[in-house]
């Protein structure tokens, strides 16, 4: 718990407003409390430190935040980075997270993907055993630097919320442990494989109790003693736990904490920190979620049905989980004035709306608050990871600026820039912006001959890729039909 985060928050809106980082042309901005994510790296190496002397790499797993300043302060607290595609490499890499300290997750990898991710030294965890046949090629193939796991789905069953369950019985995820002879399998898969000296479980994310997602890495645990009985030699030198603990939505209190899943774990599986194992870690919304809040204005303020209704600029586009699924995400709403000092004043059961063109766009349906007024400021908290970094482009609306900021003792606030708010003209260019012939003339290549017969005027257009065989005169070989 940091009992500062609050007034920072307050701090940080009203100065938003006073530096007119919000303002009437820029109605919405996300904010990151950069001391409170200090504030929870710390706390994330700490609680482990305290019950366990063995390596800790603790990876923040990209996905929750992916931002390459927020991975570079991630790396200085010494926390490095669990990626599940290209792009989360790529911004892991762009943040200076060396390959050492990076470690690859996804349950569709290619073989490309995989091949660069050996030959950059990355530690990679198969999803499954037509993955490890493919790393078997590539460790035939030459050296690598990469340390190999497999990710085993303990099915030690579900949270809350059955999106983000990993751990059911039919989960996606990972080589289903308690199927038919599979655990037999996995054995087999590490006698066969020297090299493997990874295992890896993700039990669960928000929604998942604690005690659940103990048990799954005790039966991760349990797994590694057995191979390495197996192999009479301690082959699985490295456990990785995963990520998940969960973020209380409804309060600024951090519940619950590093240090309680720690013990916890240390009192359900004290081999975890004897220290015969090094440990991973892949947490990434408790670390964040916090620490993120949105500022939107109150455009208009309307009464429908008898239900007051404040339409804000903070919508579905940043608070999709919210909007969609609003019992399994929900949000609080603090509500400010224009000069963005908290609201005070007659409080009322209303509805706050984004500017989205469905009906659904709420953020909160409802709510008490103090009545908002049009040009009032909404903040809403805990939006730090899944939120504002995954936006989403429903009605083109932009992507808003991020910000981070640091509060000073004297209450001043410094911001600057995480992420710049998207641009009209990058909207126009990410929407095709500089195709727009594509389908009333289709390039040259497709209809017309990709060569023109000599003499003629060359194509408007270089030839695009070839993606049908009827031109004749093009140099690509016509595609062959089953
Ligand atoms: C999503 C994910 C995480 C992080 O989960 P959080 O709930 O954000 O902590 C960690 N590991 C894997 C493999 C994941 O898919």
């Amino acid at each position: 718990m940091d009992p500062m985060a609050s007034p920072r928050r307050d701090l940080a809106v009203r100065a938003s407003v006073d530096q007119g980082l919000l303002s009437p042309a820029e109605p919405v901005v996300a904010l990151l409390d950069t001391a409170g994510i200090r504030v929870s790296a710390a706390a994330l190496t700490s609680a482990f430190a305290a019950v366990t002397d063995a390596p800790v790499l603790h990876a923040f797993a990209v996905k929750a935040a992916p931002l390459v300043p927020v991975l570079r302060l991630l790396h200085e607290a010494g926390i490095g980075a669990e990626v599940a595609s290209p792009g989360e490499l790529a911004l892991a890499r762009a943040a200076g997270i060396p390959p050492s300290r990076t470690v690859l997750d996804s349950p569709a990898k290619t073989p490309d993907e995989l091949r660069r991710a050996l030959a950059l030294g990355i530690a990679v965890n198969a999803d499954n055993l037509q993955e490890l046949d493919r790393i078997d090629a590539l460790v035939a193939a030459g050296p690598t630097a990469s340390t190999l796991g497999l990710r085993v789905n303990p099915q030690v069953g579900a949270g809350s919320i059955g999106a983000l369950s990993t751990a059911t019985a039919t989960s996606k995820f990972g080589v289903a442990l308690r199927d038919e002879g599979a655990r037999k399998t996995v054995v087999q898969a590490y006698l066969d494989r020297p090299w493997l000296t990874r295992l890896h479980t993700h039990t669960g994310s928000q929604g998942v109790p604690l005690t659940l997602m103990a048990e799954g890495v005790g039966e991760a645990y349990a797994l590694a003693e057995e191979i390495n009985r197996a192999a009479g030699r301690r082959q699985v030198d490295t456990l990785d736990i995963g990520g998940g603990l969960p973020v209380n939505f409804a309060s600024d209190e951090e519940t619950p904490t590093y240090a309680e899943y720690a013990r916890l774990l240390a009192d359900t599986v004290p081999g975890l920190f004897d220290g015969r194992y090094r440990l991973v870690t892949e947490f990434g919304r408790s670390l964040l979620a916090k620490h993120g809040t949105v500022l939107a204005r109150v455009e208009y303020t309307k009464t429908s049905g008898g239900r007051p209704i404040a339409v804000t600029h903070a919508g579905v586009q940043l608070a999709t989980r919210t909007v969609y699924a609003p019992d399994s995400w929900p949000l609080r709403v603090l509500a400010y004035d224009a000069r963005g000092r908290p609201r005070t004043g007659e409080s009322a059961v209303q509805d706050v709306a984004g500017p989205a063109c469905f009906a659904g766009d709420l953020i909160a349906t409802g709510r008490e608050l103090p009545l908002l007024r049009p040009g009032d400021v909404v903040a809403v908290p805990d939006t730090g990871a899944y939120y504002f970094a995954h936006h989403y482009a429903y009605n083109s609306l932009p992507r808003p600026g991020i910000h981070g900021f640091t509060t000073a003792d004297d209450g001043t606030v410094a911001f600057t820039t995480v992420r710049g708010a998207q641009t009209l003209d990058e909207i126009v260019a990410e929407a095709g912006g500089d195709l727009a012939d594509a389908l009333v003339r289709p390039p040259a290549g497709q209809d017309t001959p990709a060569r023109p017969p000599a003499g003629q005027d060359a194509p408007a257009r270089p030839p695009v890729e070839q993606k049908e065989g009827r031109s004749s005169g093009s140099a690509a070989p016509a595609p062959r039909l089953p």
